[in-house]
């Protein structure tokens, strides 16, 4: 083994001389961005960084702290991102479990990080991307003999959001970066023309490996923006190609007024993910711009399963159809037998993209997959007869009353097609009698006016009565988390005891 499976293929398309990334006022080359990773490789080996070894990195967004993903993997090492929100207690868990050699961290943290470092190092890294790795860095040499990796061996280990019990380290290989990286640069078309606005974090999967390793694997460019702004966004429409982003930056750039068709008018295409977009959005996106969105589905253990298509209809509501190469099917939660096209179940997938467990944790591996290798990913599917894949929301938010299923999609769909309406959530709270009460939080606004009998009376004609809310919630935003997902177990949290 002479390569570095995921750096060579990430650094294979770049022209030396073209513009990798944008950020912070510098401008990287290609060139640049090998020049930049092996002093930061030097660097990390001087601070013991052995291939194999887990280097945590808790730093704000910055090119650094990109190169210094390049860096750990350019060294054989395997990148562990953390959420800048994760507090001390938080991160105990992480390095517990993970056990880094490394850690990199803000100046702010890094005497609380000591005591709980176990044997790791701590060097920091500030959010202007200096401090003491950096300066470390600067002293060291342009080149970098990178340390050969093999398709099994971990690039990161990113640990999942833990929405249900402890968070679990999803060993991502090279070959599972390489291989969706490889497989979306392709589907949507990346070239080295292309110019990605790229305002996501980059400790989540869909900032950092689904836009860096696309954009790069394609030798296209980045505008990186330290965070979502609606207005610096769509300034950058004009010099840029490609968005991706979460639900929420398409509703806020909604309401832009300066978002029009003239200024949407360079960019090729607007990519969402991680979050379900609602129809409308979808709809007055198109309306507003004439670009339809691409929606795409994946999760933190397989990266992307599936995406609307590039060439025929993306479909509002839909997640499209499975990538090329994963094989994706929808069974029956109990029984794990396929369900008929139309019927909802549980979407299983099998390919190169999908993890190779837990870290450290054979059990929640072993239940993961099924035993001819699908993954489980919990989320609830259904399939259309055109091959259309929608999510229908997590198998825990499934909601059981009197005995009957519910899928709290359909209730929330029919919610939001209801004046005043802007969102809703659809949950169900401990109920005596029913076990678990059909309950709908609606987002109506700072100025809705609304009751809740203009939720319910519409939706007799439309859904069944165990379906339908008994009772309505409303609120002017739905918690949401970085990523855009909606916080359904803080709803049924604060909800609890609504029919005690
Ligand atoms: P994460 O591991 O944080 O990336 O979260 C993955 C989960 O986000 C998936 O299992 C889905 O429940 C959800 N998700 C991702 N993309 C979509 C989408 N386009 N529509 C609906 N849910 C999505």
């Amino acid at each position: 083994m002479t390569s570095n499976l995921l750096f060579d293929r990430l650094m294979r398309a770049g022209v030396p001389a073209a513009l990798a990334l944008e950020a912070g006022g510098r401008r990287y080359s290609y060139a640049d961005l090998m020049g930049e990773t092996a002093r930061l490789a030097g660097a990390l080996v001087e601070l013991g960084v052995k291939p194999g070894d887990r280097v945590a990195a808790q730093v704000e967004k910055s090119a650094t702290n990109l190169l210094l993903y390049l860096a750990t993997v350019r060294v054989g090492g395997v990148f562990l991102p953390l959420n800048t929100a994760y507090t001390l207690a938080e991160l105990a868990y992480f390095l517990g479990d993970a056990e880094p050699a490394l850690i990199v961290c803000d100046p702010a943290a890094s005497d609380g990080l000591a005591a709980i470092a176990g044997g790791a190092s701590i060097v920091t890294l500030d959010a202007s991307g200096t401090g003491g790795l950096a300066d470390l860095a600067a002293n060291g040499s342009d080149t970098f003999p990178t340390v050969p990796r093999g398709p099994d061996d971990l690039a990161a280990i990113c640990y999942t959001s833990g929405t249900t019990g402890r968070s679990k380290g999803a060993m991502l290989t090279h070959r599972a970066l390489a291989a969706n990286a490889e497989t979306l640069v392709e589907l949507w078309r990346f070239t080295n023309r292309d110019v990605l606005i790229h305002a996501l974090p980059i400790y989540h999967v869909h900032g950092l490996f689904v836009a860096t390793n696309v954009a790069l694997m394609a030798g296209a460019s980045m505008i990186f923006q330290s965070r979502f702004d609606a207005v610096s966004v769509l300034s950058a429409m004009g010099r840029a190609t490609c968005l991706m982003g979460i639900p929420t930056f398409y509703t806020r750039l909604l309401a832009q007024p300066g978002l029009t068709r003239e200024a949407a008018a360079p960019m090729r295409l607007f990519i969402s993910g991680s979050a379900p977009l609602l129809a409308q959005t979808h709809r007055d996106w198109t309306a507003r711009t004439g670009k339809p969105i691409l929606e795409r589905y994946g999760m933190t253990e397989t990266g992307m399963n599936t995406s609307n298509p590039y060439d025929q209809e993306r479909m509002p509501g839909t997640v499209g159809f499975p990538l090329p190469d994963v094989a994706l099917r929808i069974v029956d939660e109990t029984t794990g037998a396929p369900v008929v096209d139309g019927e909802i179940g549980v979407i299983e997938v099998k390919g190169p993209n999908v993890c190779a467990g837990y870290w450290r944790n054979a059990e929640k591996t072993a239940e993961a997959f099924r035993p001819d290798g699908f993954f489980i990913t919990g989320d609830l599917g259904v399939r259309d007869s055109a091959g259309y894949v929608s999510i229908v929301g997590r198998g825990k938010d499934l909601i059981i009353t009197g005995g009957l299923n519910v899928y709290p999609k359909e209730v929330e769909t029919e919610i939001d097609t209801l004046p005043g309406v802007v969102e809703s959530a659809v949950i169900g709270l401990p109920h005596a009698d029913f076990g678990e009460a059909v309950t709908a939080v609606v987002a109506v606004g700072a100025d809705g006016d609304i009751t809740e009998a203009d939720i319910l009376d519409p939706l007799v004609s439309r859904l069944a009565s165990f379906k339908r809310p008994k009772r309505v919630v409303f609120v002017t935003d739905l918690p949401r988390n970085a990523m855009g997902k909606v916080q359904k177990a803080q709803l049924r949290e604060q909800l609890r005891v609504l029919f005690d």
